[in-house]
């Protein structure tokens, strides 16, 4: 989005640019979820930007997730078992950088590792322990009359002078809460989401597993495709229908089979090799990076440049 379109003093459009040109487009109202960015869009908020990192280390506590606080300034992280990998993190630093420049420094290893080590000493964790690392931002909503210290999590849901709806902050947990607040302020039907499920086809675990075993699935598949898409496993399950060689490993470092890639370019905008290594799954983020199955995912994606050239010119 590169500008706004106004009528008066309202908002009416956004001007935008995306793979193909430049274009407008008209609307009754415009949602800014722009996160971090939201101020760029609307000075009337008050966003502050805070640094959140990440580290990948080899598997430091099997099958449990801890909550621990800092030694250094007792505030709280977590050490989590993570795709057979253990994640620390995370940070909470105020950010003043560029917002898309966002990185991990050797300060914020180091404050980690420190604070892993207090409880974990044996591990010895050291910087080359790290596999893998990854930064973002998270936008802190100031408020009127609250002191930075006691700024809470808790979304906000603005209106501003000129229309523009803006919804930002909270957490990846609450967002069908927050959409749902934004679809309630803009229409005068009620939002359905509390009786939407999120999968149209709500199968119960016990069918899908049924399922499971008439196709002869291996066991750990089973369990890999259940515990990553809980009732959306049936889409899954269908894709490999078609195909015997939908249902086949990409490769023999990781668990998912040829189906999952097929389902995430068809359902999941995956344009480009690094949507299925870094956002889909965490193969980013793994000591292989990727790169043993890299081209066969490039491949595949290849094979539906059709369709990815009509996305892309939406
Ligand atoms: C390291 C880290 C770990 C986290 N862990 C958790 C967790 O475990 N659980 C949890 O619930 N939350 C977690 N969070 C918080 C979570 O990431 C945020 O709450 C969530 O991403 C906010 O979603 P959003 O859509 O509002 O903003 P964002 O996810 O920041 O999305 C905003 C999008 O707007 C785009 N954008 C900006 N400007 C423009 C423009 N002009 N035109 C078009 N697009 C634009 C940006 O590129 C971005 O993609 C974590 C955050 C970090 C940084």
């Amino acid at each position: 989005m590169t500008g706004f379109i106004h009528y008066g003093t309202q908002i009416a459009g956004v001007r935008y640019r995306n793979a193909t040109g430049d274009g407008e487009i008209l609307a009754k109202h415009v949602v800014n979820a722009t996160g971090a960015w939201s101020q760029e869009l609307c000075e009337e908020l008050h966003v502050s930007p805070t640094k959140g990192v990440h580290l990948v280390v080899p598997l430091l506590h099997p099958g449990r997730a801890l909550i621990l606080a800092a030694p250094q300034d007792g505030r709280y992280f977590f050490i989590l078992p993570w795709n057979g990998n253990s994640l620390i993190g995370t940070t909470d630093t105020p950010y003043e950088g560029k917002l898309e420049d966002v990185s991990v420094t050797e300060n914020d290893v180091h404050y980690l590792l420190e604070a892993a080590s207090f409880y974990l000493p044996k591990w010895h964790l050291e910087p080359s322990s790290v596999i893998s690392s990854f930064a973002g931002v998270r936008p802190l909503v100031m408020r009127k009359n609250v002191p930075a210290s006691s700024i809470s999590r808790k979304h906000l849901l603005h209106v501003s002078s000129s229309g523009l709806i803006n919804i930002l902050g909270g957490k990846y947990t609450i967002y069908r809460r927050m959409a749902e607040e934004t679809v309630d302020l803009i229409t005068s039907t009620p939002c359905k989401t509390a009786s939407s499920p999120l999968y149209a086809e709500n199968y119960s675990e016990e069918e899908m597993r049924q399922r499971m075993e008439k196709m002869k699935l291996p066991l750990p598949l089973r369990e890999h495709l259940l515990a990553n898409y809980g009732p959306g496993t049936m889409a899954i399950l269908t894709i490999v229908e078609r195909s015997p060689e939908e249902g086949k490993q990409i490769c023999p470092l990781h668990p998912h089979i040829f189906a999952e890639l097929t389902y995430a370019i068809e359902n999941e905008y995956v344009v480009k090799p690094e949507d299925w290594f870094e956002r889909r799954t965490s193969i980013a983020y793994t000591p292989c990076r990727g790169k043993s199955c890299a081209e066969v995912v490039a491949d595949k994606i290849k094979s539906y440049k059709h369709r990815i050239d009509q996305l892309q010119t939406l």
